[in-house]
């Protein structure tokens, strides 16, 4: 049983609850985020009904989660959807979020150059790895510090919050100090350590669905994140492995509705890794939208046939206001609108 505290319950309401949980054997966990704080009773669920706290000071609501994720379940919120905000920019509800840079920071003028064409373009956050997880240890493996701090200058000129990858555990302090949105990779989807560092970090975390990850074992995974008291989590499908060898990765579309369902998250699509040539990116993207998600991170790049790492599959920059603008009519379409702040 999850017990939802009200947003000024105080600190002796939660204790008191906390309290009557124990009295009856069951254990409390509590996840304390900025808003919500939320108890879960842990034990006889009989014994925590009987408890009478519907209307105990300090309690908003009981949910009774069956689902093995519960601060993911969608039933927490009574059926709402959280709205995170980043930088002034939502995203969830009816807000959409275009996220778009390059895939990684190389060097100052292709990072700076990227970055003013998307803001120009009209994305809403810029993304850039500067720890890249490469398949070959020998391949480019990102500028680390000295990227991220190509992405501290980039949000300095154009406003945008930024997105980058967490890799390792090592470097979190580095990347917490830049990132508005630590971005957690498909490779370290059940990197659980990692997952609960960047939950304590309060920092907003994009979560990458694994190469062979269910639906059910990406939801697991935000429930490491959220159970340190973060709220701030959006899923990401970003493309999986099936037997198709037509294209990069399957990016499973109905990975939106399915999650929406389960979810009060904001649900993400990458459309450029799973197509891994950029003449697919545009149709996916906008697919994406018009499947009900909440945002999309996309590769743009100043000059992609140059681009150390995915160069077949980011965007010019030279063609992202003219998606951008698509992407106003889809989601206009759907009931969403970009959400720049
Ligand atoms: C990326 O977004 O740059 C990336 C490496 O993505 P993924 O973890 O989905 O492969
Ligand atoms: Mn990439």
């Amino acid at each position: 049983m999850m017990i939802v505290m009200k947003e000024a319950a105080t600190e002796d309401e939660i204790a008191q609850v906390v309290e009557r949980v124990e009295s009856v054997g069951c254990s409390a966990h509590i996840s304390k985020g900025e808003l919500l704080t939320v108890i879960g009773a842990i034990g006889d669920r009989g014994k925590v009904a009987d408890l009478g706290l519907e209307g105990a000071p300090g309690v908003d609501h009981l949910a009774p989660i069956s689902k093995p994720y519960k601060l993911a379940s969608r039933e927490l919120k009574k059926g709402a959807d959280s709205i995170l905000e980043i930088g002034g920019r939502k995203v969830g509800g009816t807000n959409f979020a275009l996220m778009a840079g390059p895939c990684t920071v190389e060097n100052r003028d292709q990072m700076l150059d990227s970055a003013d064409a998307v803001a120009a373009g009209g994305a809403t956050m810029l993304r850039g790895g500067a720890y890249k997880p490469r398949t070959s240890p020998y391949s480019f493996q990102g500028l680390g510090r000295e990227g991220l701090r190509l992405l501290a200058e980039a949000r300095e000129r154009t406003g945008l919050p930024i997105v980058t990858e967490l890799l390792d555990l090592r470097d979190i302090d580095d990347v917490v100090e830049v990132a508005d949105v630590i971005q957690i990779g498909a490779r370290n989807m059940q990197n659980y350590a990692l997952l609960s560092e960047a939950g304590k970090s309060g920092k907003a975390v994009l979560l990458k669905r694994g190469l062979s990850a269910t639906i059910e074992e990406l939801l697991m995974a935000s429930e490491y994140i959220l159970k340190e008291g973060n709220e701030n989590v959006m899923l990401c499908e970003r493309g999986i492995r099936t037997y198709e060898t037509a294209y990069r990765f399957t990016l499973d579309l109905l990975a939106v509705p399915a999650l929406k369902e389960q979810t009060h998250l904001p649900v993400i699509i990458d459309p450029s890794h799973a197509p891994g040539r950029r003449d697919w990116v545009e149709s996916m993207s906008l697919a994406a939208a018009a499947a009900g998600a909440d945002g999309i991170i996309i590769e743009v790049h100043n000059e992609p046939e140059k681009a150390i790492c995915d160069a077949a599959q980011q965007i010019p920059t030279s063609e992202f206001q003219d998606l951008a603008l698509k992407l106003e009519t889809i989601t206009g379409v759907v009931g969403k609108t970009i959400s720049r702040g």
